[in-house]
């Protein structure tokens, strides 16, 4: 897995043109931040997004102590 750079499509919010990823950062192990740039010369927008991992469809073989995501269907709403 790379940054977020080549993994998600996140257009500027004003003008709804695409965006390109100036910077990506790990936040937390579950969150990166990225700084977006919208391509459109007219806006110039430039802003920051938060991604997290909240969910968990299918555990992890490799289960790391300090994260915590609920698994994503079931009616089960124990929050830890
Ligand atoms: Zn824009």
């Amino acid at each position: 897995m790379r940054g977020l750079g080549s993994g998600i499509k996140f257009a500027c919010p004003h003008c709804e043109s695409p965006t390109i990823v100036r910077t990506s950062e790990t936040v937390t192990r579950q969150t990166r931040q990225a700084k977006l740039i919208c391509t459109n010369a007219d806006c110039g927008h430039t802003f920051v997004v938060v991604v997290e991992a909240v969910r968990t469809i299918s555990p992890s073989a490799k289960h790391h102590p300090s994260v915590h995501m609920p698994m994503a269907h079931a009616h089960a709403r124990k929050r830890t």
